[in-house]
């Protein structure tokens, strides 16, 4: 009987496990140095998890990848968002489309997504080890030996599922794996600029923005003021397809950021236009533009904009500094905060030393590697947890056949 040994009890291993039924084959050993297993599947999606996303075309599903776009697509059409649906359904598990696509259990709660893949693996047979933390691994002729504080476990078969473990990155940095430096993905950025000040939630659905010094890269989308700067999806894809670059910048950087997702000359003729039709309305109750009432009084506060003028009063050097604070404002990033929906880890084994038809190490047979530790990552909106779907199945098809 080949001894299979999971090294992590996460969404990857535990996919694995899940699909492995109960064979005279082989045994199935998870060791998990936590107390208990899948706590990020547990937290994730703010406690709901989002456990896909509904698109269901490879070529366009890798388009949401910073890195891995190309090893995916082989991946996706092997096992993609659709396969996802219909294995928790199968499994007992009723996922429903949210309205920006994301996919959560019905239930709205991670714990359904938890127990079922650990009912499952335990019907499998899965023998689940936690506490059992891995320091090293070693390479005994065709086995691998990994080792504990006080105990060691051999195996024929590795699948490491460690997600972002600098100890395991090191343990296979040893066996001959190239690392690529990890650093944070899916950040928010901090600016402390009195224009953002106190408007905690004040949301924009449109808005553009760029990173001043990196040319003709522009995100547009919803934008959201938090308490320590700016987030929502834009500033998160930003971050996650600018990784490398922010973290060499040590997160200090300028942007610019247009509230309105309209150019300056359109937002300005508007304004000419609505400030021409209620010249005898007051400035402070009648916006031009779809924003919330406290970031419009914010905007003519900043400029000493008498708010109780009428918009004939208004001056076009007042018009022009409006429409230049709702179209190109420049702000200072300092740093970057934790979102808490959802953040991981850019970078990894380098996707070259992987076989991407089976997910065995190209350095190693009978190793073979799934979801964070692989420098592979997604943007926010389920496609993390989905690549870790994908590989996983890849392996336990993989498996079965031995
Ligand atoms: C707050 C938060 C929310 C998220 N929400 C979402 C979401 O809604 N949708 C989405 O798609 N993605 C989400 N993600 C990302 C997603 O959780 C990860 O991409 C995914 O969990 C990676 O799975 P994995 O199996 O590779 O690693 P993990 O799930 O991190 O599992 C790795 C396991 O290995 C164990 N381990 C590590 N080192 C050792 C060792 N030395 N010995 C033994 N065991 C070890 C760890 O304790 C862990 O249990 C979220 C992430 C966070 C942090």
């Amino acid at each position: 009987m080949k001894k299979i040994v999971i090294l992590g009890g996460g969404a990857s291993g535990f996919f694995i496990a899940s699909n492995l039924e109960k064979s005279k084959k082989y045994s199935v050993t998870i060791v998990e140095k936590s107390k208990s297993v899948m706590q990020k599947v547990r937290i994730s999606g703010g406690g709901r998890c989002n456990v896909t996303h509904a698109c269901y075309e490879p070529a366009q599903l890798v388009k949401f990848y910073p890195r891995g776009e190309r090893e995916l697509q082989s991946v996706f059409h092997r096992f993609n968002p659709k396969d996802t649906i219909q294995w928790f359904e199968k499994n007992n598990v009723p996922l429903k489309i949210e309205s920006d696509n994301r996919i959560f259990p019905k239930s709205n709660s991670s714990s359904s997504i938890v127990e079922c893949l650990y009912d499952k693996s335990i019907q499998n047979g899965t023998l689940i080890k936690t506490e059992f933390p891995i320091n090293s691994i070693e390479k005994k002729e065709n086995q691998f030996i990994v080792h504990s504080k006080n105990e060691s476990l051999s195996a024929d078969i590795l699948l490491v599922c460690s997600g972002s473990a600098p100890k395991i990155w090191d343990c296979l940095q040893e066996l001959g794996h190239t690392i690529i430096n990890p650093v944070p993905s899916l950040f928010s950025f901090n600016i402390q600029d009195k224009l953002l000040h106190d408007l905690l939630g004040t949301s924009f659905q449109n808005a553009e923005i760029s990173i001043i010094g990196m040319k003709k890269y522009k995100e547009k989308g919803d934008l959201l003021i938090t308490h320590w700067g700016l987030s929502g999806p834009t500033i998160l894809r930003i971050s996650a397809w600018k990784a490398r670059e922010l973290a060499e910048l040590d997160y200090n950087f300028e942007i610019k950021v247009n509230f309105l997702g309209i150019s300056y000359e359109q937002a300005l003729q508007e304004f000419i236009e609505f400030k021409n039709n209620n010249g005898n309305k007051k400035i402070e109750k009648n916006k031009p533009f779809s924003i919330t009432n406290r970031f419009w009084n914010r905007i003519l506060d900043n400029h000493n904009i008498n708010s109780s003028k009428n918009y004939a009063e208004l001056t076009k050097k007042e018009l022009t500094a409006i429409v230049n604070t709702l179209t190109q404002s420049v702000f200072n990033v300092e740093g970057k905060s934790i979102n808490k929906e959802e953040f991981v880890t850019c970078g990894g084994v380098k996707l070259s030393e992987v076989n991407f038809k089976t997910m065995e190490s190209k350095k190693h047979k009978n190793l073979y590697f799934a979801g964070e530790v692989l420098n592979i990552d997604g943007i926010t909106g389920g496609f993390n947890f989905q690549a870790c779907w994908s590989e996983s199945y890849i392996i336990s098809e993989e498996l079965k056949s031995i």
